[in-house]
């Protein structure tokens, strides 16, 4: 055994492969000996010995269950996957959570030829601080950040855990939580997700989706100029034509209007040809009527007009509003939802609608959360001192 040997293998879940370098020369194995015990853990998603000691071991909280949903695309695949709960903590005494769960969900897609391949939902919080009222994750409050080893381990049980093997070929930071307010991990994931021993998917096929914190997305700014990172999406939750109905639906906006959410989003480094993505949940009532699609498209002019010619700098994706449990409002109609979409071409936007995938699921976007844990009282309701809720 060598004199430096772990007395518990190392995780690599939460390192890149510079990092675990680091910790396993430490204990005595050699940068080559790092390398093949990290491409392993993460191609064939078993741990790695040397000389009779397994020294690196991949520790992903189990699969609790799994959900299946059939779709023209193929399967989309709700997982709940277990992390350590906040026993022992002020926060347990209050609300008493020993284990918790996250969710994540696998979308399918086909692509031109035919072939499919999977979009990860991940997330990056246990709950959720800022209560949009169209969601299911705020219904539980917010519990924890997640850790990077934790983001990842949701990578890594949809492609070496659950019942069948999933080609991933996106992700997307679109589960439970707002990234932003997770940024140091999220980041980290990322680096870890992006490591062409790793995970190796590329910065282009891993999206942020935010729902517009303007100090984030000026830190995301300065990550993207990082060389690799250029092309990493970042997706605004915009969900509203104007600040009165951005504020009644997500708190947030009374902290940042969408004035200086804009502002922000025009000095965003994109590449040569990037777009910014606005998700827009078309609600019946709340924000769908013909002059929201005017307004949104006055609001979006300053990225550009889509013509035969011209390819604005922003893509708003449509979607229909999937009920959240005890929901006040019903999901939007075919009808409802083409004619919105419609008129926002009309008006230049360049836009898509997304068709929502994992209804029955309640897998979609804002609607994940823990049966268990989301009928608890909401916790933190503050951002920075400002009232949210
Ligand atoms: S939509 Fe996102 S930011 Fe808003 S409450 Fe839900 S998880 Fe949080």
């Amino acid at each position: 055994m060598d004199s430096g040997t772990p007395l518990i293998p190392i995780d690599p879940l939460g390192l890149t492969l510079a990092r675990f370098e680091c910790l396993a020369q430490s204990a005595g194995y050699s940068p080559d000996q790092a390398l093949q015990a990290y491409r392993r853990v993460f191609r064939e998603g078993s741990g790695h010995t040397t000389r009779g000691q397994e020294w690196a071991r991949p520790s992903p909280g189990p699969i609790q269950s799994q959900l299946v949903e059939d779709t023209p695309e193929g399967p989309t695949v709700k997982f709940l996957q277990r992390v350590a709960g906040v026993a022992g903590t002020p926060l347990a005494d209050r609300i008493g959570l020993e284990e918790l769960s996250v969710e994540s969900v696998l979308i399918p897609m086909i692509g031109r030829l035919g072939q499919r391949s999977y979009t990860l939902c991940v997330s990056s919080q246990v709950g959720c601080a800022l209560g949009c009222a169209f969601c299911e994750t705020a219904q539980m409050g917010f519990i924890r950040n997640l850790t990077p080893a934790e983001i990842v381990a949701q990578w890594f049980a949809a492609r070496h855990l659950l019942d069948r093997r999933y080609e991933i070929r996106n992700l997307v930071f679109m589960g439970m939580g707002e990234p932003m307010d997770n940024l140091d991990a999220v980041l980290e994931a990322i680096r870890i997700f992006c490591d062409n021993n790793g995970p190796a998917l590329g910065a282009s096929n891993i999206t942020v989706s935010t729902v517009g914190r303007i100090d984030g997305i000026g830190r995301l700014a300065s990550f993207v100029t990082e060389p690799g990172y250029r092309r990493l999406g970042l997706s605004v939750s915009i969900n509203a034509p104007n600040d009165e109905i951005r504020s009644q639906i997500m708190p947030i906006n009374r902290a940042m209007p969408m004035d200086a959410l804009r502002s922000a989003l025009l000095e965003y480094p994109l590449r040569p040809g990037g777009k910014i993505c606005f998700e827009y949940v078309l609600i019946p009532g709340i924000n769908d009527a013909p002059a929201h699609a005017d307004e949104l498209a006055e609001y979006l002019a300053p990225f550009g007009k889509w013509t035969r010619a011209t390819m604005p700098r922003a893509l708003v994706n449509v979607i229909p509003y999937n009920p959240r449990r005890n929901s006040p409002w019903p999901a939007p109609s075919e009808t409802q939802v083409n004619e919105f979409v419609h008129r926002l071409a009309q008006l230049g936007v360049y836009v898509k609608r997304r068709r929502t995938k994992g209804r029955t699921l309640m897998g979609a976007c804002g609607q994940l959360g823990v049966e268990q844990i989301r009928s608890r009282r909401r916790i933190m309701p503050s951002l920075g001192g400002v009232p949210i809720a």
